[in-house]
C-alpha cells in the first residue's frame, strides 16, 4: 500500500466533489455573461513583487515564493486582482472603459487548514475598472447576490462598511500609510484594542480615539439608520462624512432595484487586503463563520502598477466555501447528467465490433461505456446493475449477422433484438436522466 498522499492543505476532488465544483464554476460564468464580464485567463505563476505590492502583511506572509531556475523571484498568485490590474496597467491599457474582466481558478496562500481554509483554493473574480460611480459599486454586489442566488444558498447576508471612514480619520489624525494598514490588519482580525493602542502610540487625539471607539461598536441591519448613526459619530471628519455618503448612494441603488439583500453595516469592518479605497463587504452564511466572498472598490492599484488612474470595483468568491455552505444548508444540486449505456461483447472476438458500435452511438451524443474488463455478460451486467445503468447493449454473433444487437432494459430486466441502426434513435430519449 502507498504511503503517498496529498500535501497538507491540498485536496483531491473525486468525482462527485469535481461534479459540485464545477457546476458552482459554470454558475459563477452564467453570471458573468448575464453582467457582460469577459472571461480573462491569467498565469498560476507570478512576480512576487507584483502580488506582495498591495496585498497586506496577512497574505505576504503565507505566499507560495520561491526562485525559479533563473533566479527570478516568483509567488503562486494568492489572489486575482493583481493579475488583472497588471493587465490593465499594461497590455489593456488603451482599452475603452469600463473593462469588465471574469476569472476563475486556483489560488495558493500558506493558511492554517481547517474546515473551509484550504492552502489551494479556487475563486471566481470579478473587476469592473473604468467607474469611480455608485452604480459600479451597486452591480458587484448585485452581481454576488445573483451568484449565491443562483446556487440555491438562503440567508446569506452582506457585511457591507467603508474604508474610507476609518481610513480618513486615522489620516485626519497623522497616521502614516504603514501605520493606517497596521491598524486596519488588526480590526480585520477584531483585535480592537491592540488597534486601539496603536492609534494612541501613533500620537492620535483623544476625540479621535473616541471616534474610532464608537465606531467599533456601530452596526446594524437597517442601513439608513445605521448610515445615520455612523455619520454623527465622525461628523467632525469630513471625508468620512462623505465615505458615509458614498455607501449610502451604492445601497440606496441596489434597494432600489427591488432585490432583497441582507445586509448588515459595519463601521469597524476592515479587510486584510491593503489595496482598498472604498467599500467593502463579505457574504456570510449563519451555518459557517467564514466568509464566502469579499470585494470592495480599490481606486489606486492600476496606478501603482504604472497604469493610467484606474479606479475600480471587484469581488472575488471563494468556490471551496461556497460548495461547504450548499452542504451545510443540504441544497439539491440539479445537474442533470446523461445516462451513459453500456456496451459489453459476448466474446473477444466482438472486441472490434462492439467499439466500433460504441464510437457510432457516441458520434450521435450517446455516452457509452464500453466493457474493457474482458469480462464473461454475466458478470458484466452485475456490473452494471450495481451501477445503476438503464442500458446494456450486448453483442453477439447471431445478431450482428443480421446488423443486430440485443438492447437490454437493466430496470424492466427485459431485452430485445434491435437494428443497429435504429440504436440512435430508441436510446435518445432515454438519455435524461
Ligand atoms: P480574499 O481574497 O482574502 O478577499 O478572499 C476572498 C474569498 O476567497 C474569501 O471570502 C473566501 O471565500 C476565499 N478564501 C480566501 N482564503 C481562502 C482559503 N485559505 N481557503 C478557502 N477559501 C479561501
Amino acid at each position: 500500500m502507498s504511503t503517498f498522499k496529498p500535501v497538507r492543505g491540498m485536496r483531491d476532488f473525486l468525482p462527485e466533489e469535481a461534479k459540485i465544483m464545477k457546476y458552482v464554476e459554470s454558475q459563477a460564468r452564467k453570471t458573468a455573461e448575464l453582467y457582460g464580464y469577459k472571461e480573462i485567463i491569467t498565469p498560476v505563476v507570478e512576480s512576487y513583487e507584483l502580488v506582495a505590492a498591495k496585498s497586506g502583511e496577512e497574505v505576504r506572509l503565507r505566499m507560495y515564493a520561491f526562485e525559479d531556475l533563473s533566479g527570478r523571484k516568483v509567488a503562486l498568485r494568492p489572489e486575482f486582482t493583481a493579475s488583472v490590474a497588471r493587465l490593465v496597467a499594461t497590455t489593456l491599457r488603451n482599452e475603452p472603459k469600463p473593462l469588465r474582466l471574469f476569472c476563475v481558478g486556483s489560488l495558493y496562500r500558506y493558511d492554517e487548514p481547517q474546515k473551509g481554509r484550504f492552502r489551494e483554493f479556487w475563486q471566481s473574480n470579478f473587476e469592473l475598472m473604468g467607474s469611480n460611480k455608485p452604480e459600479a459599486d451597486a452591480e458587484i454586489l448585485l452581481l454576488t447576490n445573483r451568484l449565491m442566488k443562483s446556487v440555491g444558498l438562503r440567508n446569506y447576508k452582506f457585511k457591507i462598511g467603508h474604508v474610507g471612514v476609518l481610513r480618513s480619520i486615522l489620516s485626519k489624525e497623522g497616521l502614516t500609510e504603514e501605520n493606517q494598514n497596521q491598524v486596519m490588519q488588526r480590526m480585520d482580525k477584531k483585535l480592537y484594542d491592540e488597534a486601539l493602542k496603536m492609534v494612541r502610540d501613533a500620537g492620535a487625539s483623544e476625540k479621535g480615539i473616541q471616534t474610532i471607539r464608537e465606531l467599533v461598536n456601530l452596526r446594524g441591519e437597517d442601513p439608513p439608520k445605521v448610515l445615520e448613526n455612523i455619520s454623527e459619530t465622525v461628523k467632525d471628519y469630513t471625508e468620512a462624512v462623505e465615505a458615509v455618503k458614498n455607501l449610502g448612494e451604492i445601497l440606496s441603488l441596489v434597494a432600489k432595484t427591488g432585490e432583497k439583500l441582507g445586509i448588515v453595516i459595519d463601521a469597524g469592518f476592515a479587510r486584510g487586503l491593503e489595496y482598498y479605497t472604498g467599500m467593502i463587504f463579505e457574504v456570510y452564511v449563519p451555518e459557517l463563520d467564514i466568509a464566502l466572498a469579499g470585494g470592495g472598490r480599490y481606486n489606486k492599484l492600476v496606478e501603482l502598477f504604472g497604469g493610467e488612474p484606474t479606479p475600480a470595483v471587484g469581488v472575488a468568491h471563494g468556490i471551496d466555501r461556497i460548495m461547504l455552505a450548499l452542504q451545510e444548508q443540504r441544497v439539491e444540486i440539479g445537474i442533470k447528467e446523461k445516462q451513459p449505456v453500456m456496451v459489453i461483447p459476448v466474446s473477444e472476438s466482438l472486441n472490434a465490433e462492439a467499439l466500433r458500435i460504441a464510437e457510432t452511438l457516441r458520434m450521435e451524443n450517446i455516452p457509452v461505456e464500453l466493457e474493457v474488463m474482458g469480462r464473461k455478460v454475466s458478470k458484466a451486467l452485475e456490473d452494471a446493475d450495481r451501477r445503476g445503468i438503464n442500458y446494456v447493449i450486448i453483442i453477439g454473433e447471431k445478431e450482428l449477422k443480421e446488423d443486430a444487437v440485443v438492447l437490454r432494459n437493466m430496470q424492466k430486466k427485459e431485452q430485445t433484438t434491435i437494428k443497429i441502426r435504429e440504436l440512435a434513435t430508441i436510446l435518445k430519449p432515454s438519455q435524461a436522466s
